[in-house]
């Protein structure tokens, strides 16, 4: 099903209807029989998420001239942006009965008119099933790189991601910092609290972290309730300042518990890359300046070029 929700800024759509693939449309879109096969067609030539949205962008266009396109689903994290984004918009929530498939909005600089927006609709009927397959396939590419309890990356992405990442900071000369976190006491928390409250825990900790992140910084469960944050373009000034608010925010958490009150802290190790790192030698600098945290005293972020501490 598709279901037209809202338009945005200056578009004139507002319906309610919601319409089902290949028909049941209020007012008919004048659509060629042809058109829809062909798009069918190439919309069954591939299961990446990417590409099958270009191809449904590109292809739109024999019947509706649009000039950018947002695809958005906000449980997966999801957000793809093809074209520009002039002030008019027309915003459908993509669902099937079972699956809810995400947000396309459409952008143009001159007004949708009605028939339009009923050709957008019938262009969407065949959009709905060849993405919920392809949105099938990315969650099960992305759940082999997840970890299931916190949702952070796994060990498998980390080694990809930290080699393409240290190869591409050498070559265009960037920084990139990584630091190592480890919640304090954790053994304690699971003895007194119970295992589940750990496991609520460790959810929170890693919602906390994205909070704490910029998008293109990625956090990688690295052991039980250990955890490595890749910082792109930060040196260590930076990733200092970052660690320090990850840390407060922590350590500002509160859970409510059946036995009471509940807050972590955590200590982290910070490490700069140099240009003669590899990926074992950065990770060894940041586990060092870990130990030497938890060394310290704990709930504390060591850095390991020049030892700078911020309690
Ligand atoms: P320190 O401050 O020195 O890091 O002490 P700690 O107690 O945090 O460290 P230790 O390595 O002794 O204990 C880690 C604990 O983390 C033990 C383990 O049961 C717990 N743990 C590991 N993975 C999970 C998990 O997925 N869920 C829960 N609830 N606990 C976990
Ligand atoms: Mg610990
Ligand atoms: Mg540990």
């Amino acid at each position: 099903m598709v279901s037209p929700l809202h338009s945005n800024g200056h578009a004139e759509l507002q319906r309610e209807n919601v319409v089902s693939a290949f028909g049941d449309l209020a007012s008919r879109p004048d659509l060629r029989p042809e058109l829809l096969l062909k798009l069918t067609g190439k919309l069954q030539t591939t299961l990446d998420l990417n590409q099958l949205l270009e191809i449904f962008f590109t292809e739109m266009q024999q019947a509706v001239l649009v000039d950018g396109m947002v695809y958005q689903h906000a449980e997966l994290k999801l957000r793809y942006s093809i074209g520009r984004q002039p002030p008019h918009s027309a915003s459908y929530q993509l669902q099937t009965q079972k699956d809810y498939m995400g947000e396309l909005v459409f952008y143009r600089s001159t007004r949708f008119r009605e028939h339009e927006l009923a050709n957008i609709e019938g262009l969407l009927s065949t959009l709905v099933f060849p993405l919920r397959n392809a949105l099938r396939y990315q969650e099960a590419l992305l759940a082999a790189y997840r970890d299931p309890l916190t949702g952070a990356g796994n060990r498998v992405a980390l080694d990809q991601t930290l080699n393409r990442e240290i190869e591409l900071t050498k070559r265009h000369q960037q920084d990139l910092s990584i630091l190592m976190l480890d919640l304090d006491h954790f053994k304690l928390i699971n003895d007194l609290y119970g295992h589940a409250t750990g496991d609520e825990v460790l959810k929170a900790v890693v919602d906390c972290i994205g909070r704490c992140i910029r998008q293109t910084d990625m956090c990688f469960r690295y052991g039980g309730e250990e955890f490595l944050i890749m910082l792109s373009n930060a040196d260590g000034a930076g990733a200092l300042r970052i660690a320090e608010r990850i840390r407060m925010s922590i350590s500002d958490l509160r859970f409510d518990t059946d036995k009471g009150p509940l807050q972590v802290t955590t200590s982290i190790g910070c490490a700069g890359m140099t240009f003669e790192d590899d990926k074992e030698s950065l990770l060894h600098r940041a586990d060092k300046a870990l130990y030497r945290a938890k060394h310290a005293g704990r709930n504390r972020v060591i850095c390991d070029v020049d030892e700078v501490t911020v309690v």
